[in-house]
Parts: C-alpha cells; structure tokens; sequence
C-alpha cells in the first residue's frame, strides 16, 4: 500500500470491518468503556481517542509518510496547539514574513504571555543567523504563501533548523499532501487547515498535526487540555473527503494552470501570481520541491477595485467567499475581506493591492470555469 491513493481509502481503517461496514462508522459516544488506560488514551472525545479518531489518525499520518498525527477542531487548533506546546514565557519564535493572517494574529496574541517571534525575508536564508535569539526555540514557515503563492527555500528552513536546535513546523494547508510532504522533506511538524484540501467539500472546519510519535504525542497533551478535539461526525467527514484527495488535488493543480494561461493572455489583466507559470520568481523552485502547483491563484485586472468588483459580480460559477481548497470555486478581493484588517501602507508593503483577486479553483469542467470567466470580464469592461 505505497502509493496515496491507496493509503487515503484503506490506511488504519478498522479490521475487522464493524459489522462488515466499508466505511468507518460514526461513533458519536462522548465516553466508553473504562479499561485502566492512561487519562489521555481514556475513551472520551475531547482527549481524540474514538475510534473515528484513532482512524483518521494513521490515515493522515499514512499520507504524510509520518508516524503520527492529530486532528483538531480547526487549522488554527493545530497551530495553536503546537505553539503552546513547543513555546514557554521568554521563547522566541522565527517566522517567515508572509503569514496567514490568524496565524499572524496569533503570535501578536502570543506576546501578552511573553512568548515573542522575529519575522524574516523568507526568500534571504542569509538573513535568518540575525534574527536568532538564546531563547529562539522554533522556525515556522508556510509552503505557499496567501494570497501571493510564494514559495520559500524550504530546502534551506529545514537545513537552517537543524544546524541550530530548532523545531521546524510548516503549514502545508495550501499544498496538501498530495503536492508536498513536509515530513519527508525534513520538518519536524507539519499542520493542514484540513477546512481546505484535505476535506475539500467546503462542509467542515478541522485541522491536523503531523510528525514523530513523540511529538503528536506531546501535542495531543495540549489538545486535551485546550479542548480542541474535532467531533466524531466532522472526523467522518474529513475521512471521506480525504478518500478523493488523491484524484481532486491533480485536478485542481491542471484546471488552476489552464486558468492562469488564460489569466495570463487576456488584455484585461495586469499580472498573474501562479508558481506553475513560468514568469512566476519561484518557478524553478516549485517544480523541483512539489509534485503540483496547487489549485489557488491570484490576479489584478487593469482598472483597479471598481473593475474587479464588476468582474466578481458577474460571475455565476465561482463563489464569492473567502476560505479555499473545495469542490466548488471560490473567490475573493483579499483587500476587502481576509486582509481587511491591515492598513492600507501594510498591503502595499506585503504586495496585497487592492484590486488583488483571489481565485481558488474547483472542480468544475475547466472549459466551463473559463467561459464563465470570460463573459464577467467582457461585462466588468462594459461597466
Ligand atoms: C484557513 C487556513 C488556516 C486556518 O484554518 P481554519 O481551519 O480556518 O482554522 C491556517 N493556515 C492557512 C494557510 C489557511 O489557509
């Protein structure tokens, strides 16, 4: 069972089969039987250990080609999780200088408790040796950035982290196993927003911690605690989107290219971000770190807010709605909703302009997708 398509549909399932079910059935039970375990393999669901969690457990970790890993409530579950278990009061914290913004918020957060972070130029490795402290315990980067879809030297985070002590983590959300394996790359830790690829049907909100045993372990003594287990029936869902994962990851990756192609070639538009284009800076490196370029791309149209939001309201295919990674297109003005919160100096300063378009796309037929986006230009240029 090597390749992921195989492991997505089989890997810790139960065997036997409960009462010859194929799929895991839902063990909405909040307790169960006491046996003398340990308090956090105790079964209750807040400490992950029904048998939907035990499941989807090796399921992701088998995906990762990891030992172990943790489903949480929510991406921002594993990300705080993890943080608060590898960071005390007086830890440090490198971190590349484009972040999601809930995990940027985070850290701010973070300071009242006296755990600080320095953020880097992530495409300067030669810059990171300053910015590390006595106290710098940790270095977290992501494998493509929001809304930008840049890719850092990810080669040299994991040589950098070795060569001074630190635990490497990544957030892989954008990429999803099918695109990059952070464990196998050499990161200590990797967390998914499992609310975008894993799931992919745009119907849960969930996360995962993956690595060693060791380390899921250490987390999971976090988790408990913060109470950010996911909930059975989402646990069933998330393992029924992953058993797809493996045929809608490549379909995203080849409909998002062809989108951005014809991005690229239409009078309309200024500039395309997209790592599978060659014009794009990170090109070279992207196709020698991922098996894919991902389904998510961004664009400005000439003309600014006024257009672009003609353009979004002329759409019938995509929806207009912040999140990414499922079946259906989503798209955005990053400006106007996920970056909202930032000043107009510290989007220009992070290159999110505001007539900057977010574009996750589905699964649609391509061909569909494309003539959709074709007349909402042609309306957006009429006004
Ligand atoms: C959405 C997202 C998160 C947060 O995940 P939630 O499931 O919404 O908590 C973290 N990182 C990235 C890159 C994301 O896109």
């Amino acid at each position: 069972m090597d390749d992921l398509k195989t492991k997505s549909l089989h890997a810790g399932r139960l065997w036997p089969r409960i009462g010859g079910a194929i799929t895991t059935p839902i063990f909405q039970s909040s307790t169960f039987e006491y046996h003398g375990e340990d308090y956090h393999d105790v079964g209750y669901i807040r400490l992950s250990t029904t048998p939907n969690h035990v499941v989807l457990g090796e399921r992701v970790a088998a995906l990762h080609n990891a030992e172990a890993s943790l489903a949480t409530g929510s991406g921002m579950a594993a990300i705080s999780a993890t943080i608060f278990t590898l960071l005390s009061t007086g830890d440090h914290l490198i971190v590349q200088d484009c972040l999601y913004g809930g995990t940027s918020s985070i850290l701010s957060w973070l300071k009242r408790f006296g755990i600080t972070h320095t953020a880097v130029d992530a495409q300067d490795p030669s810059s990171w040796g300053a910015a590390r402290q006595e106290s710098t315990r940790a270095i977290y980067f992501e494998t493509l950035t929001n809304p930008l879809v840049q890719l850092a030297d990810l080669e040299a985070v994991v040589e950098f982290s070795q060569e001074h002590g630190l635990v490497s983590i990544i957030d892989n959300t954008f990429a999803s196993p099918v695109n990059f394996q952070p464990i196998v790359a050499g990161f200590d830790l990797a967390i998914e927003s499992a609310t975008k690829y894993m799931g992919g049907h745009s119907d849960i909100c969930a996360g995962c911690v993956v690595g060693s045993r060791k380390r899921i372990e250490e987390i999971k003594v976090t988790l408990d605690l913060l109470g950010g287990s996911l909930d059975p029936h989402a646990c069933f869902l998330l393992e029924r989107g992953l058993k797809t994962i493996g045929l809608r990851v490549p379909h995203h990756n080849a409909s998002a290219m062809r989108v951005a192609e014809f991005l690229s070639a239409h009078p309309m538009v200024e500039k395309v971000n997209y790592p599978g284009l060659p014009d794009h800076p990170h090109h070279d490196r992207a196709q020698q770190l991922l098996d894919g370029f991902g389904g998510v791309l961004s664009f400005e149209l000439r003309g600014g807010t006024e257009i672009a939001d003609q353009f979004l309201g002329a759409l019938t295919l995509p929806a207009v709605a912040v999140s990414l990674g499922g079946c259906t297109s989503l798209i955005v003005r990053p400006a106007a909703a996920v970056h909202a919160g930032l000043s107009p100096q510290e989007r220009i300063e992070t290159g999110i302009t505001d007539g900057l378009i977010r574009f996750s796309v589905g699964l649609e037929e391509t061909n569909d997708l494309l003539k959709d986006l074709e007349t909402a230009l042609q309306a957006a240029e009429l006004g």
